[in-house]
């Protein structure tokens, strides 16, 4: 109970008995598999820095709700501060880690959650915002990471759920019991579901007249049995497995297929069941906090990219390079206005009816916009700065050879005063950050393809009073 430390997260993922597969095999310890224990070791850290003291007052707040001290990625916003700490701590971690650090997506959910339930209630007389209070505070007093089950694998994308060929292509419930529900279904690119205690399911559309079973929301447990964990394949996967080249030292991200199996699940955790007009409401809510949430971590990566770059340059001998500092400029004013964007979405925050506090909607889409193509411009700099090692660097395999590895030693040096290991390592880091497929593709795709940003940005703007504005300096009185 209470705040955990690392080591007690780690222990109580230790103790979950999901069912996994990786690589066409059964994966029982999940733990200590070298490649999920870098990915579960990223959200370790949004628990390690709770007791760390130069982060525990941005981490640790208190809630309202259990009155104890809490980890913010626990925490709904109850205020505009609550908002703005969020990016903030967002971007410390991101720095932290140098990729995903995974928990902010169950917090995104929760956030979501605590208004979209609480207006269902409010239309239908249901009781799913307490269902869903019981569940905040089981979060809160376990201190637990939730993962974000949003993304149906969809099928043919021309057409709506109910009319699938397979009706099974959006998460569905195909039936209703007495003490609960029985679900079907499958999601894509799960951020940590390994990492995470609680799997929490959101539509990942909006849903219309006859597509009833496909509005569902809950949260299960993710050993919960009839739920498959797949997890995908990633560009640097196997480094981690052979324990090799892997860049960096600890943290690493993996997004598996999650598939339900006619899962059951307890009414007391069902917060959403067949109201299909709300099921918009809760992709706008939590696609606008997730996007927010990424601009602050990825403007902590790109500030690990600038420091990586900046220490190739001093290890190469190119610091004093005028157009290298330029591209260094240019990758700062990427991650400040990532952040920036961030953060003024978070000022321009409104309270709801059930209290918690949400975002600006367009100032978190356009930073969203911002991310998918600026953070591929930033990593296109950093590795103009680092150089064509970024590709292709001997193994550290080789250079330990007996044989080679004096030689490669020899002409991997850059400044004489710098080891070659550090140039070595540095260089691996910059591969990485470049090139961690499960971390890069979601600056384009996670919380949402481009699109959907630009279509909420043109929703939510109110396009009239810019023509009103525009007609009152032209004259034009209608
Ligand atoms: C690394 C990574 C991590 C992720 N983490 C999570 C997570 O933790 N939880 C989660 O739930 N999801 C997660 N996602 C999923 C992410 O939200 C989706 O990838 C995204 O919403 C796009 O869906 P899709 O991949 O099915 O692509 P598609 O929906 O197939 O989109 C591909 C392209 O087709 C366009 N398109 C699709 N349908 C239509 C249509 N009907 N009409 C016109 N154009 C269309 C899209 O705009 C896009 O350009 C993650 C994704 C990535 C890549």
């Amino acid at each position: 109970m209470g705040l955990k430390t690392r080591e007690e997260y780690l222990e109580s993922i230790r103790e979950m008995n999901p069912t996994v597969y990786m690589f066409g095999e059964r994966i029982t310890n999940v733990l200590d598999n070298p490649r999920l224990r870098a990915g579960i070791e990223a959200t370790a850290a949004t628990y390690e820095i709770a007791h760390m003291d130069e982060f525990r007052d941005l981490v640790v707040t208190e809630s309202p709700l259990i009155n104890e001290p809490v980890n913010r990625f626990t925490l709904p916003p109850g205020s505009i501060e609550d908002l703005v700490a969020r990016v903030k701590l967002n971007r410390k971690l991101g720095n932290y880690v140098g990729t995903c650090h995974q928990r902010c997506t169950g917090l995104d959910c929760l956030s979501t959650l605590s208004i979209v339930t609480y207006n269902i209630d409010q239309k239908y007389g249901t009781n799913y915002y307490n269902n869903f209070i019981e569940f905040l505070k089981h979060v809160q007093k376990n201190d637990l990471t939730g993962n974000a089950g949003v993304t149906d694998v969809k099928g043919d994308r021309s057409l709506p759920p109910h009319k699938q060929p397979d009706k099974d292509m959006y998460l569905r419930v195909v039936e209703k019991r007495d003490d609960g529900i029985v679900v079907r279904g499958a999601k894509a690119h799960q951020t940590g579901s390994l990492s995470s205690h609680e799997i929490i399911v959101l539509p990942t559309r909006a849903l219309r007249e006859g597509d009833e079973e496909y509005a569902v929301s809950f949260a299960i447990p993710s050993d919960t049995p009839g739920l498959i964990h797949v997890v995908g394949r990633s560009s640097l996967d196997k480094r981690e497995i052979d324990g090799c080249d892997i860049g960096n030292i600890r943290y690493s991200k993996y997004c598996p297929t999650l598939i339900f199996n006619d899962v059951f699940v307890p009414w007391e955790r069902v917060f959403m069941c067949g109201e299909v007009e709300f099921a918009s409401q809760m992709v706008v809510t939590f696609s606008a906090f997730h996007r927010q949430s990424h601009g602050g971590c990825k403007a902590g990566k790109i500030d690990c990219m600038i420091g990586a770059a900046l220490t190739l340059m001093d290890y190469n001998g190119t610091s004093k390079a005028s157009h290298l500092k330029q591209k260094v400029i240019d990758m700062i004013h990427r991650a400040e206005t990532l952040y920036g964007c961030c953060l003024a979405a978070s000022y321009e925050g409104k309270k709801q009816p059930s209290g918690t506090y949400y975002i600006d909607t367009v100032l978190a889409n356009a930073s969203k916009i911002h991310e998918g193509k600026e953070m591929s411009e930033a990593i296109r700099l950093m590795v103009d700065v680092s150089g064509g090692f970024v590709s292709d660097l001997p193994s550290d395999k080789d250079l330990e050879n007996p044989e080679i590895g004096p030689l490669l030693k020899k002409y991997l040096k850059g400044v004489d005063s710098v080891p070659v290991e550090n140039r070595i390592k540095m260089y691996r880091l910059v591969e990485k950050m470049a090139m961690e497929s499960a971390d890069t593709i979601s600056d384009i795709h996670g919380g949402g393809s481009p699109e959907a940003h630009r279509i909420t940005i043109l929703r939510e703007t109110d396009l009239e009073a810019k023509k009103r504005a525009a007609k009152r300096l032209a004259g034009i009185e209608e």
